[in-house]
């Protein structure tokens, strides 16, 4: 069941985020976009989730972009078409930039297959906030796991354009932060993240 029913897409499932804002202060931290990428059932929501939390203990304000949540409503009228997916990247990147702007540190969740589109997000926020995370499982991995049961759907031939079966991922040559998911648990993922947050900062 779609969460979403005016989309045109019925397999979206929003992820229920842990928003955890009522303590949050305002900080000298540098506002950043990290942007994760990779395929379906990759981990992205749930390392952006813990992510999410872990960065509003160090005090950062946050906000998360989730893939999903966002071809339900700001894209809902994108398909999965090559160019569709393009637009679908650049409206998140723009919207990723106005909050960069107003100093938050943005979670993307999106799978991005295409290395020229990823670049082109990379050039909208501007590559000193830019942090490409390739969120990296192998497909059988993924196929496995399947949390909303798309790849199942997917080679039943009732999901078309689906990453990683019958649409291309164009795997990152050079991310900022690579995670293997295989070899790390969620905690590990996000220390790897917040390491490179953290040194980030230390940058002028
Ligand atoms: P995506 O957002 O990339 O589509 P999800 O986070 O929705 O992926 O789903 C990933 C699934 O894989 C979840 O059910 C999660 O619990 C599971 N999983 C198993 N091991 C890991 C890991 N090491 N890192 C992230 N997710 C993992």
């Amino acid at each position: 069941m779609s969460y979403f029913p005016d989309s045109q897409n019925q397999n979206l499932h929003a992820f229920a985020f842990s928003h955890r804002r009522s303590e949050q202060m305002r900080m000298n931290h540098k506002p950043a976009v990290i942007w994760m990428t990779g395929i379906s059932a990759s981990g992205k929501s749930t390392i952006a989730d813990a992510l999410d939390i872990a960065l509003q203990e160090q005090g950062r304000i946050t906000a998360i972009i989730d893939g999903d949540s966002v071809r339900g409503g700001l894209c809902r009228d994108l398909g999965f078409t090559d160019s569709d997916r393009d637009e679908n990247i650049r409206r998140v990147a723009e919207v990723a930039r106005l909050m960069l702007d107003a100093g938050l540190v943005v979670i993307v969740a999106l799978i991005s297959p295409s290395s020229a589109s990823r670049h082109y997000a990379r050039s909208i926020i501007g590559n000193e906030y830019f942090v490409e995370v390739h969120v990296d499982a192998p497909l059988e991995t993924a196929e496995q796991r399947d949390p909303k049961g798309l790849y199942k759907k997917a080679r039943a031939g009732l999901i078309k354009n689906f990453t990683g079966i019958d649409s291309n991922y164009d795997v990152p040559v050079f991310p900022e932060v690579h995670l293997n998911t295989q070899a790390l648990s969620v905690a590990q993922s996000v220390a790897a993240i917040l390491d490179w947050v953290a040194h980030n900062d230390d940058r002028t």
